[in-house]
């Protein structure tokens, strides 16, 4: 039996949050239609933000209603207090994603909040949650965003990451995600945090997010696989970028990561060929943002041989 892995797309959202352009509904609706298809089994659709904040999100109730229809397919997004949260319980979408930062200072521009706010947010979704009726209730995740360095606060200590996973647990968070936001991580400093952090959290399924702002993206997925961690978000042709590094690289590369995976002998679940066609859809669609990516340069390997069809 080969290592199971779960690639979660998070281009929709944290691709599409650092470009103005807004992607019209139809063309992210065929997107989610299209990746769900290759089987990518969950996608982080949208953002409950006002509006205002940030435009790019002001369809989240249409493509989170067309998202929660394509079967199979677990819909995510990210919510960043209470009122999004209800907005999502209200959507009926699967997932709630919040988010708070490691880091102080970064926590406080970006939600306005204290570490110790944000905690005490998350306590009041999760009993919002719980009060709904069974079969209404979404799962909810604890992500900590700045979780391997920090744009204004630099080196974040492991000790305190694992202290806000734990407070998140205690909370009751169902799993974890752990972010490199601003792409400062290296595989040293990725084993550093991923043991311990596994170690203090037992059963609970973490996902790894990582950026490859500074081309590091890669060899931390392969460092945090070493750690034990089999759940990974990426965006298709690594969109997205870094409010800090104007013109950088984005989230890591999900068709350069799933070759890489498939590669390895792991199981993603993923068409490869597939995916790589809706990058082409991506490409077509929002012309005027540059796509990263290894796998749509150079092609398969000549002769390759995909890990399902490979004896060993
Ligand atoms: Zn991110």
């Amino acid at each position: 039996m080969r290592q199971k892995i779960i690639l979660r797309e998070v281009g929709l959202r944290d691709g599409l949050q650092i470009h103005s352009t807004f992607m019209p509904t139809d063309d992210k609706l065929a997107w989610i239609t299209a990746e769900a298809a290759t089987g990518i089994s969950e996608i982080e659709v949208t953002s409950y933000v006002p509006p205002k904040l940030i435009p790019q999100f002001a369809d989240s109730e249409a493509v989170t209603a067309g998202a929660l229809a394509i079967p199979g397919l677990t819909a995510s997004a990210l919510v960043p207090n209470l009122r999004g949260a209800q907005r999502g319980i209200e959507l009926g979408v699967h997932k709630l994603n919040f988010v708070m930062s490691v880091s102080r200072t970064h926590n406080m521009k970006n939600v306005r909040r204290s570490p110790e706010e944000s905690i005490a947010d998350f306590r009041a979704i999760v009993d919002l949650i719980r009060s709904q009726p069974e079969g209404r209730r979404p799962v909810i995740s604890g992500g900590l965003s700045t979780a391997l360095g920090c744009s204004y606060e630099g080196r974040v200590a492991v000790s305190q990451v694992i202290d806000y996973a734990v407070q998140l647990l205690e909370a009751g968070a169902q799993e974890l995600q752990v972010a490199d936001t601003v792409g400062y991580a290296d595989p040293v400093q990725v084993r550093n945090l991923f043991k311990p952090l596994l170690a203090e959290v037992g059963n609970v399924p973490v996902a790894a997010h990582f950026h490859d702002t500074r081309g590091t993206g890669l060899a931390n997925v392969s460092a945090a696989l070493d750690c034990g961690i089999t759940m990974f978000d990426a965006s298709l042709a690594g969109l997205g970028g870094c409010p800090f590094a104007p013109g950088a690289s984005g989230n890591i590369v999900m068709e350069d990561l799933c070759f890489m995976l498939d590669s390895m002998g792991l199981d993603t679940g993923v068409d490869l060929e597939k995916l790589v066609q809706v990058r082409q859809f991506i490409a077509a669609a929002l012309p005027t943002i540059a796509m990263q990516g290894a796998l749509a340069k150079a092609g398969l390997p000549r002769n390759y041989e995909f890990a399902a069809h490979r004896v060993r």
